[in-house]
């Protein structure tokens, strides 16, 4: 028995095969809206129950109840609005776009999903971002992606056409399957973005000590320009699971979502969506869904411990190894001083692979390193 969706029930707005034949045939004849990469990402994890209970893009009570109180107008906390604000350079029929429509959402051309248009708005880019990411300087990377969006709202639910994700993209459903097939009753996701670092690894085995699976969930879809590109934390978590972890414990699969940088916030958004896919268990780190210096490291901490999203958080601090305990330690199990502990950021991981150097045996494992050394070009354009 895996846990119950968020709200209670998983959603589901993908079409019939009848149904999504129909809208086919008569496409020619609807009015469009041309969609960017995280709102097509955003409609294919609500149309496939990622985002429960939302059924569609929020209106407006919903948008303001998450900016100002952290809640959707049925009291249930959540943190990141799921908005759609079309580019208004893409769309210069935009205005011809009524309440009551029902426009096909294009992306590259290709038909996604038809949004049931229920309610416009204004869109305030300045209070959004004041909210939600704490700041409004451009130097945050979703911050300066808002300049794109346009100044009006469309919201509604929807109903998904195509798959914008890959095959091996899983669906809420078909994790639920697998993990009650593994008979597990309990598992911890953990949330990443990055190869395995040794300290990630100690962490989810930690967490694995507590319940019966982990699964490794990463981020692939919309990411910042200088974190690793989704191949590399993929195929380096595969060969982590396939070589080290026993295969009964530990299940690997993609999460193709558009990542929102907004620690804390982004943290319990994080959360949710692995209740969705089954979780029972959240692992949450130093700085998760952080950039630069613009949160708390620990701030995602103390807000979980207010917070009862029926998905339990297991905090850790962040760890590393120390010479004289000769273990991977925290502050919470070590009294040594800084100099006895080798600690190595990923951002200085990925400095050192592209200067073609090895880090150090106790913080990334030598074979990942080596495999990480091919996506150099991708790290170098990414670090400029
Ligand atoms: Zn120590």
């Amino acid at each position: 028995m895996t846990a119950l969706p968020y709200g209670g029930t998983l959603v589901n707005r993908v079409l019939s095969d009848a149904a999504r034949r129909e809208i086919l045939a008569g496409i020619d004849d609807r009015k469009t809206i041309a969609i960017d990469t995280q709102g097509a990402l955003d409609a294919e994890k609500i149309a496939i129950g990622a985002f429960s209970p939302l059924t569609g893009f929020m209106g407006e009570a919903d948008y303001s109840g998450v900016l100002a109180r952290s809640r959707l107008k049925n009291g249930l906390t959540w943190t990141i609005p799921i908005i759609l604000a079309p580019r208004i350079a893409e769309n210069p029929g935009l205005g011809d776009i009524h309440v009551g429509d029902s426009p096909v959402l294009l992306y590259h051309g290709e038909p996604i999903a038809v949004l049931h248009v229920e309610e416009k708005f204004p869109f305030d880019k300045t209070e959004f971002a004041r909210r939600v990411y704490g700041t409004t300087e451009d130097a945050h990377p979703d911050v300066k992606k808002l300049r794109n969006a346009g100044d009006t709202i469309f919201s509604g639910p929807i109903d998904l056409i195509n798959r914008v994700s890959g095959a091996d993209e899983l669906t809420p459903e078909e994790t639920r399957k697998e993990f009650d097939r593994r008979g597990w009753e309990t598992v911890v996701a953990f949330q990443t973005r990055n190869p395995p670092h040794v300290a990630h690894e100690y962490i989810q085995r930690c967490a694995l000590e507590q319940v019966d699976g982990l699964f490794i969930h990463p981020v692939v879809g919309e990411l910042k320009k200088d974190d690793f590109p989704a191949e590399a934390v993929i195929e380096s978590y595969q060969y982590l699971v396939d070589h080290y972890y026993p295969k009964s414990r530990v299940f690997l699969a993609p999460l193709a979502i558009s990542m929102r940088y907004a620690g804390p916030r982004a943290a319990v958004f994080l959360a949710i969506i692995r209740k969705n896919y089954g979780c029972t268990h959240f692992i949450v780190g130093r700085d998760i869904a952080g950039v630069g210096n613009y949160y708390d490291p620990y701030g995602a901490h103390a807000l979980f411990r207010n917070l009862d999203l029926g998905i339990e958080a297991m905090l850790f601090r962040e760890s590393y190894y120390c010479r004289k305990c000769r273990s991977m330690v925290t502050e919470k199990t070590c009294g040594h001083p800084e100099s006895d502990h080798s600690r190595v950021s990923m951002t200085q991981i990925r400095k050192m692979i592209v200067a073609g150097e090895q880090p150090p045996i106790e913080v990334m494992r030598p074979e990942l390193a080596d495999l990480l050394v091919k996506y150099r070009p991708y790290l170098e354009a990414g670090l400029k």
